[in-house]
């Protein structure tokens, strides 16, 4: 399975994941339809599945061109989702499974950002090669999504969930806020050394304004704040040993940086 990163809006990912052996492709989060269209016919591919991680805009903008131009498509998302993903037509719980081409991806349900936000993660076929994680709005490059929905104990749980999975993990999000997020850690963690060295290759990355996505589970595990709740330096400082005081506190911080 090849991913191809498209970069729309201002700064929205999609990524169209291609299967070259059976022709397929299948698209994550749509913001809009004609960079998906252009990007699945240069493949010579069929476009089979949408996957929606939420219901905001940002998100789903391309899904009903989508399927008018492929109407066999199928179109996933949460079941609490229901009624506000365009044509949404699997409603997923989760640890359901999806088969794409030789891949299957699992629903891994993750509210905090929204209710309904769920990622899809796609185990390698190898153990050694790490699996892709489409995690949407909740678990962003060096940072994580806004609470619009959901509470810190929610939040905390979900990229608790993603956080088990294995460092070798690609972890493909919605945006590029890096450097944004980056900036953000190095006033709370300043004690890090490999956030620091971080924080300069995301910057000269995007002086040259190539792309930071996907990163990699590891390097998020050791520098990005929002799953460094429970480390002693964080928690000690922001939240007196609480692990959701802190990640809610941190969190409060990042909304005023
Ligand atoms: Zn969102
Ligand atoms: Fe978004």
């Amino acid at each position: 399975m090849n991913v191809h990163r498209l970069p729309v809006l201002r700064d929205n990912y999609i990524f169209v994941l291609h299967c070259p052996l059976m022709g397929i492709a299948a698209v994550v989060d749509p913001a809009e339809a004609e960079p998906v269209l252009d990007c699945v016919s240069s493949l010579g591919a069929q476009l089979v599945a949408i996957f929606n991680t939420h219901h905001h805009w940002d998100h789903i903008g391309g899904n009903l061109r989508l399927w008018q131009a492929f109407p066999n498509l199928m179109i996933y998302g949460s079941k609490q989702d229901e009624g506000r993903i365009p044509g949404q037509s699997v409603f997923l719980a989760d640890g359901d499974s999806i088969d794409f081409g030789e891949r299957v991806a699992l629903t891994i349900s993750v509210p905090g950002h929204t209710d309904g936000h769920i990622a899809y993660y796609f185990p390698p076929v190898q153990p050694v090669q790490g699996g892709e994680l489409f995690c949407g709005d909740t678990l962003f490059a060096g940072g994580c999504g806004r609470l619009f929905e959901g509470t810190p104990e929610e939040m905390v749980d979900s990229l608790d969930k993603l956080r088990r999975l294995p460092d070798e993990t690609r972890v493909w999000c919605a945006h590029e806020y890096t450097l944004n997020n980056l900036r953000f850690a190095v006033t709370v963690d300043p004690h890090n050394s490999e956030l620091y060295g971080r924080l300069r290759v995301v910057e000269s990355a995007r002086a040259r304004s190539q792309p930071t996505i996907p990163s990699h589970l590891g390097v998020e595990k050791r520098t990005n704040p929002f799953l460094r709740w429970d480390s002693p330096d964080l928690s000690c400082q922001f939240g007196g040993h609480d692990p959701i005081r802190t990640f809610a506190k941190l969190r409060g911080m990042k909304d005023q940086f």
